[in-house]
């Protein structure tokens, strides 16, 4: 793929990712303020358990989040390195249709395959 539209994906990616962690840290904090105005002192308060279910699925997102910018900032790396769309398992060109829909990809489809299955 053609580094300028690449950067361009990536940058788009990026921004969209930051925009969905920030929605994040605001339903957090939306999240701790509710923990705090429940009542604390009744173990059987439902409300207290949904609360704990929303705070785990709102930071497995947020890790999520988190982990998609590590990926997107590497594939940025490699880009400004001259490696870009190199796979990094196997050294062969990533497939275009995948770094199109993929853009950070690290992997070919045949390593990616490999990757999801060793997990
Ligand atoms: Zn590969």
């Amino acid at each position: 793929m053609d580094p300028e539209r690449a950067r361009a994906a990536l940058e788009e990616k990026r921004a969209a990712a930051v925009e969905r962690l920030r929605g994040l840290d605001a339903s957090f904090a939306d999240i701790v303020e509710a923990a705090r105005d429940s009542n604390l002192d009744d173990e059987h308060d439902i409300e207290g358990t949904t609360i704990a279910v929303d705070r785990a699925q709102v930071s497995s997102l947020a890790a999520a989040g988190r982990q998609q910018l590590v990926e997107i900032d590497a594939a940025l790396a490699r880009l400004e390195a001259g490696e870009y769309g190199i796979c990094l398992r196997c050294g062969q060109p990533i497939e275009e249709g995948r770094l199109e829909a993929r853009p950070a990809t690290p992997w070919c489809i045949s390593c990616a395959r490999a990757e999801t299955s060793r997990r």
